[in-house]
């Protein structure tokens, strides 16, 4: 410990956002969309018992009862001393069918709005966090081009309803990891493996967001902000060879860059979201793998991710070129015990700090995320939570990392050690 700086508070920018995220899906409970279909169907039950895996805890269900709870919930972004919330509306809720928009799930969200609004909280709301109703999937999901002209048309309808208390639009959630999840590996609903339709699905989902761009600045001008949050990953050399830094760059290209790249002129600030280490490392043979944790002594979380919070540092420095505010509209760590978790916090904010002092100009951190929640095709196990939640009562429970996040949005700032 640095006796000289124990006590100091290592400050932001006066007017940064401290915030937590969430979406929809993940806390709701109760929603019928293309996600709870396809994690009830035969062949995803099956799937899981091959695995020798317990499909009830791959079911999203009730989730956190959210969608009754959500006046709790948004005390509970308050008790954290939150000045930001980003959430998620579900499109299968607002348009169950075509054209047919269910004026109470409005209505529903108009209420979060506000009652944010009241109590000082800046809103973040996403349009799309990967979920569909029903009759977008089974015109074909996003693979139809007709979908972008319906996005557009919910997104209006959003904009219409609440777009006078909403400044901050992010219109898709990661639609690269989602396109890769569901288009190449396999692995979400639809579980294709065609790196042709994925391209396709890409295609149609950077089309939805400009034109949902548009849409909103035509409506607000500059009073809406309008962006995307995007998946990045950092990657380094394995054995730090050239042929592998070369490949790390090609990486880096690859799964995130271009994505950004591909979503200009059409941001107004760049949501980033930061998980990954990958090292990198050529296999002979001429195929190359991204190898994770291939280093024995880093610390994993309950995932297996390492823990490697100083890669945010160069990613931030990376963004520095596009010349945007940055927003993290997601950060965090699956850790049931609360163990790694504060730490993992501070060291990330510390190097989100060293980039704005060398000029990258952030300007909210929302951590992922304030609930245990339903975590996609890994189902139930993973605690991304400030707040614990029981499956059975739904109780919410603070865990340590909460009381220190709300110290630090209240003293905008870290505790020096
Ligand atoms: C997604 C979240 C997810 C988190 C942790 C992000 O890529 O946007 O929905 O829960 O990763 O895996």
């Amino acid at each position: 410990m640095n006796n000289e700086n124990q006590g100091k508070i290592l400050k932001f920018p006066a007017a940064f956002l401290w915030g937590v995220s969430t979406s929809a899906y993940q806390i709701e409970g109760n929603v019928d969309n293309d996600w709870s279909n396809w994690e009830k169907s035969e062949s995803r039950i099956k799937e899981l018992k091959s695995k020798n895996l317990n499909p009830d805890d791959f079911i999203c269900g009730r989730a956190c009862d959210s969608y009754n709870r959500w006046e709790e919930d948004i005390g509970l972004v308050k008790n954290l001393n939150g000045g930001a919330y980003r959430f998620s509306a579900e499109w299968a809720r607002i348009e169950p069918e075509q054209g047919r928009f269910d004026e109470a799930a409005i209505a529903h969200y108009g209420s979060m709005v506000k009652k944010l609004k009241e109590l000082r909280i800046e809103p973040f709301l996403t349009l799309w966090h990967w979920t569909l109703p029903l009759w977008v999937r089974d015109i074909g999901g996003w693979e139809n081009k007709d979908t972008s002209r319906h996005f557009l048309k919910y997104a209006e309808k959003l904009a219409d309803s609440l777009g006078e208390d909403v400044r901050f639009w992010i219109t898709l959630n990661e639609p690269q990891t989602y396109t890769g999840l569901s288009y190449v590996a396999g692995a979400f609903p639809p579980q294709i493996k065609s790196l042709f339709r994925a391209n396709t699905v890409f295609k149609n989902l950077m089309q939805a967001h400009s034109a949902a761009y548009r849409m909103l600045k035509q409506k607000f001008k500059d009073k809406a902000q309008v962006g995307i949050s995007h998946y990045v990953n950092y990657h380094t050399a394995y054995g730090n060879t050239l042929l592998n830094k070369a490949l790390a760059r090609l990486m880096d290209y690859l799964r995130w860059q271009r994505f950004i790249d591909s979503a200009e002129p059409c941001q107004d600030f760049i949501g980033f979201q930061y998980y990954h280490h990958d090292r990198v490392k050529f296999k002979p043979g001429g195929r190359f793998i991204i190898a994770d944790n291939v280093n024995e002594n880093s610390a994993t979380n309950d995932m297996g991710w390492e823990i490697y919070p100083q890669g945010i540092y160069p990613l931030l420095k990376y963004l520095k070129r596009y010349n945007k505010p940055v927003y993290i509209t997601e950060n965090g760590t699956a850790d049931a015990d609360d163990d790694h978790r504060p730490r993992f916090i501070n060291e990330t904010l510390r190097h989100v700090q060293q980039a704005i002092r060398e000029g990258v100009d952030v300007r909210g951190y929302f951590h992922w995320s304030l609930l245990d929640n339903f975590e996609w095709a890994h189902g139930w196990n993973p605690k991304f939570g400030l707040y614990e939640v029981d499956r059975r009562t739904f109780e919410r429970k603070p865990r340590s990392s909460a009381g220190l996040y709300a110290d630090i949005c209240k003293n905008n700032g870290i505790m020096l050690e």
